[in-house]
């Protein structure tokens, strides 16, 4: 591996959902190759334990983020209630990097209209909000999984909150959204599908870069040069490659960049 001047960055990974090997191994080789920290997001309670334990394991290089993620069935209040007061002790004792993973249903709502089905939008709507107030009120950042016509009603939402520091990943939406997110100083991350999504390289054209970082959310896999391949953290230096290349600067540059955009949203 060629080591580089300018860390990695991994701001959006299901770490949890690897084996205790997978990331040991992967942690290490991400290491080799300069990578400096990995946002781990969590999808429920149980995972939030799970991301927790690792966290504290590998505490320089895990930044833990806690929440619920928007593409399952809602919770029960008991258990949404449960995980508000866990998130509350590990807000308040200082170890939660972020809110996340978060946001709103929109590939389940897609697949309840093709199955004749509606899903509760108010409910998802307000879990989304509870979310936005703890992150207000702890003053933590939040990244949220708000993609297409979702995008606009998760700005709405934040802004109403006064939130400032939030991170849309793996984003997709409408040029006016892109337009709102940006006057409000959004952060918004790009997987290695840069390489290969005409929609995806156009909007790393029009974002600016102050407010664009790396992420892979494995362990979701990618195509083209990366299909049968194990998503992994290091693939951010493709994903810094790729952005260099759209962007005509230096791959060193693309990395010194997003990297230290990461390092203002998360670093501690
Ligand atoms: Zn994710």
């Amino acid at each position: 591996m060629t080591a580089h001047r300018f860390p990695l960055a991994d701001t959006h990974i299901h770490l949890e959902q690897y084996t205790d090997e997978q990331i040991s191994q992967m942690l290490a080789e991400f290491q080799e190759g300069n990578g400096a920290f990995v946002v781990a997001v969590s999808m429920n309670l149980e995972s939030s334990k799970r991301t927790e334990k690792l966290a504290k394991q590998y505490p320089d290089l895990i930044h833990p983020a806690y929440g619920f993620h928007p593409e399952q069935p809602l919770p029960s209040i008991k258990e949404e209630n449960a995980l508000f007061e866990w998130m509350q002790q590990q807000a308040q004792a200082g170890q939660m990097t972020a809110v996340g993973e978060v946001g709103l249903p929109y590939y389940s709502r897609l697949e309840a209209i093709e199955r004749g089905d509606r899903l509760d939008e108010d409910g998802y709507l307000r879990l989304l909000e509870r979310f936005i107030v703890f992150a207000a009120k702890h003053d933590l950042p939040i990244i949220l999984h708000a993609v297409y016509e979702d995008a606009p009603i998760a700005c709405e939402l934040l802004e109403r909150h006064g939130i400032r520091r939030a991170h849309f990943h793996w984003f997709k939406g409408d040029e006016h959204t892109v337009n709102r997110m940006i006057t409000n100083g959004y952060m918004i991350s790009f997987t290695p599908d840069l390489a290969y999504e005409n929609e995806i390289q156009e909007l790393a054209l029009r974002y600016p870069a102050s407010l664009v970082m790396s992420e892979t959310d494995g362990p979701w896999q990618f195509e083209h040069a990366f299909a049968n391949r194990m998503t992994h953290p290091s693939m951010t230096a493709d994903v810094c490659r790729e952005w260099a290349s759209l962007r005509g600067v230096s791959e060193d540059e693309a990395r010194r960049q997003l990297f230290e955009n990461a390092e203002r949203f998360y670093g501690r």
